[in-house]
């Protein structure tokens, strides 16, 4: 119960404010939230116009839309951290990093595929997730000059992948440390595979087949057969069962 005058005051002047505004989502909140939605509904458009019989095509066309929607997504990450970019220590020719075989979304593999002019030879001896972080040798794509030979088609981990220390990425490769902590923003990190998250998402609904592949040997299986294992995966199929990364 109210009992003193100076409460009864301040509940009238309560009263008459009104309940406080509900807080605003903050500008990362709708930044995220935009481009989530919006790749959203160009995946499930992506998917409706496209035919059977152009499979492949319509592979091409979500990888591309993925990439346009990362680069989108990066930029609003520009934006909201303008601080960020200075300090990347990322340059041209510093392959620290792409010493790995890369564990991929099926897509990563589809849009370094199309942009490959030859089909890629390439084996592994394992497709074990702590294994391959354990594997030390190049990258497939890595051109002998040290720049990626697939740049613009490369997969999205490595387009988010942004160090804050080159020494440190250089002491990962040099001592095989496979725990790979590099010093981040972890933030911008992020944002490049939001937009694939949404894909991911309506593939999971959809019951598209979105475990994670080895990038090496997907791109490889879909130079012996582009058309027909897009196929059979947008169908529903497993056609990339034996290049999925396995746990453990
Ligand atoms: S795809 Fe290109 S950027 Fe990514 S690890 Fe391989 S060589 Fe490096």
């Amino acid at each position: 119960m109210l009992v003193n005058r100076a409460m009864k005051k301040r509940l009238k002047r309560l009263m008459e404010a009104g309940p406080p505004p509900v807080e605003r989502a903050t500008p990362l909140q709708e930044t995220v939230d935009s481009l989530y939605s919006a790749h959203y509904w160009r995946t499930l458009e992506i998917l409706h116009q496209g035919k059977l019989e152009q499979a492949g095509e319509v592979a091409i066309r979500l990888a591309r839309a993925t990439l346009q929607a990362s680069a989108q997504a990066q930029e609003a990450a520009t934006r909201l951290y303008p601080e960020v970019p200075a300090r990347i220590q990322c340059r041209a020719q510093c392959s620290w990093c792409c010493h790995e075989p890369l564990q991929v979304h099926i897509l990563d593999a589809v849009s370094v595929a199309s942009g490959l002019p030859t089909a890629l030879e390439y084996r592994l001896e394992t497709r074990i997730s702590s294994q391959l972080k354990r594997n030390f040798q190049p990258c497939p794509l890595l051109g002998s000059d040290q720049n990626c030979s697939v740049y613009e088609h490369r997969p999205l981990v490595c387009r988010a992948f942004h160090s804050l220390d080159v020494a440190r990425c250089k002491e990962i490769k040099q001592t095989c440390d496979s725990q790979r902590q590099v010093p981040m923003h972890t933030r911008t990190y992020s944002f490049p595979g939001l937009v694939q998250e949404a894909t991911l998402d309506v593939f999971e609904q959809l019951g598209i087949d979105r475990r994670p592949v080895v990038l090496g040997l997907a791109v490889a299986a879909l130079g012996r057969d582009f058309e027909g294992l897009t196929r059979d995966w947008l169908c529903g199929g497993y056609a990339f069962e034996e290049v999925t990364v396995l746990e453990g």
